[in-house]
């Protein structure tokens, strides 16, 4: 078989990687790049390959770095199958709409502000999204099907968010069976909502991520500690506690433990709002699956009359509940997005808390160069949110465990669970400090030299 990468080549985004397997064209995820999306230049706007030359589409998982692009492939002619989980696949419509939606307002804001230039297309609109939803064929994890003649697919919990899957593909090749495996993106272990990583074993190809593969993370017990900490510095101080969190995984996450906190460790309970139309709409799906989590999270969301939700947690809906919360006394969390601070609600209540010295604010993701967000990771004195400038005074807390990406140690358990003795390894989803940490606990496990290839560089296998 032949493997090209066409995008997450030594960076994090625009994840895409096509195997030829035979006369067969498979094109494995279709991620957005981090790139601005109306630049005529951003590689979001071309493709490298020819999609109407497509057999088949596997979907690892539905955070836009991994889906953003599926509308484009429809656009450029591609008119097959997309294969992924029942999960991921209602998850992608919901994302996809999302983001036709705010395509349309930037494209409107640009044109408002240059009025004389012709507006530029947005990447796809909410047409092309409904074509992505005709195609997506839904399975369940586990279990195998045989997705063109002679390649069957299987796919497996990844542990990462709702619906996330390990793509195993089994094909015969000069009288030989082989087995490829596409790690998609990994989670950590002992998570306490999503269940471990599945293992796979007799892999012969194998192409990973590697997002902390140079980072430790702190274990579920001290995270959850910590949190305890902080929910009870609140009760004491009568104060607020805002948490930054993207809208797919990492609030049901944090709504999740906030849960455990009250009902399994009887912490103090206070009063929790989730400010993001777009969460609501994820936490539903979320809902619909009960037997994706762990004995222990189904035990105790049993307890509740809905899973992530309890009389202590609310979902604001309108702006008016969202403005609401400025004049609500503490104690209070309130958990908004955008994860990074860089639109959405969370400005708004930032603003409101960041000059109090008793408020706390939360940082339970990765906050990337020249954000908000990392701003206030990295605990500067002043910070500018909605063009006015403020003493950053509230305490600043740094979670990042939460994190749905396994670190080091749950990638090096991982790559031990499969039995080693594989052919080829390559590392992809990673900057290249976490690249180049990684390769040599891989190798362990590798027979040739573990390769960590450019965009759109071709491997024969
Ligand atoms: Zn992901």
């Amino acid at each position: 078989m032949r493997i090209t990468f066409h995008g997450a080549a030594k960076q994090v985004t625009g994840s895409a990687h096509l195997l030829e397997i035979g006369r067969y064209r498979i094109l494995l995820d279709c991620g957005l790049f981090d790139s601005d999306r109306l630049d005529p230049e951003s590689p979001n706007r071309q493709f490298s390959f020819d999609p109407r030359h497509l057999d088949a589409v596997i979907v690892s998982h539905a955070h836009n770095d991994h889906i953003g692009r599926l509308p484009c492939l429809i656009r450029a002619g591609y008119d097959g199958p997309m294969y992924t989980t029942r999960a991921t696949a209602d998850i992608t419509s919901v994302m996809l709409r999302d983001s036709a939606r705010i395509q349309r307002e930037d494209v409107r804001n640009a044109h408002l502000r240059t009025p004389g230039v012709e507006p530029i297309e947005p990447l796809f609109d909410l047409g092309d999204v409904e074509w992505v939803v005709e195609k997506l064929v839904r399975f369940r994890y586990s279990e195998t099907h045989e997705i063109l003649p002679g390649v069957f697919l299987t796919l497996h919990d990844a542990g990462h968010i709702l619906g996330s899957a390990l793509i195993q593909i089994d094909f015969e090749e000069n009288g030989r069976r082989r087995r490829f495996v596409f790690t998609g993106d990994l989670g950590r272990r002992n998570m306490g909502l999503l269940p471990d990583p599945t293992v796979v074993k007799d892999i012969d190809i194998l192409v990973s991520e590697s997002t902390y593969g140079n980072r430790e993370l702190d274990p579920y017990d001290k995270l959850i500690k910590q949190l305890h900490a902080i929910v009870a510095r609140a009760t004491r101080l009568q104060s607020k506690v805002v948490i930054p969190a993207f809208s797919l995984g990492r609030t049901q996450r944090m709504v999740y433990c906030l849960q455990e906190l009250f009902t399994l460790h009887k912490v103090r309970p206070i009063p929790v709002f989730v400010d993001s139309p777009l969460a609501s709409r994820l936490t539903d799906i979320h809902r619909d699956y009960p037997e994706a989590y762990t004995e222990t999270a189904q035990r105790l969301m049993d307890q509740d009359p809905m899973y992530f939700g309890s009389k202590y947690v609310e979902f604001c809906a309108t702006w008016d509940d969202s403005r609401r919360l400025n004049f609500l006394p503490g104690p209070m969390v309130i958990i908004a997005s955008s994860g990074m601070c860089e639109a959405g609600r969370i400005r708004h209540h930032l603003r409101h808390v960041v000059e109090d010295p008793d408020n706390a604010i939360v940082i339970v993701s990765y906050q990337a160069e020249g954000t908000l967000g990392r701003k206030i990771a990295e605990g500067v004195e002043r910070v500018q949110i909605l063009d006015q400038w403020h003493d950053l005074n509230a305490a600043v807390y740094v979670l990042d465990g939460f994190s749905g990406h396994g670190d080091r140690n749950d990638l090096a358990w991982w790559y031990e669970q499969t039995g080693g003795g594989i052919e080829y390894g390559f590392l992809v989803h990673g900057e290249p400090e976490g690249l180049e940490a990684l390769a040599p606990v891989l190798q362990k496990q590798v027979v040739n030299p573990i390769q960590i290839p450019d965009r759109l560089a071709t491997y024969e296998v």
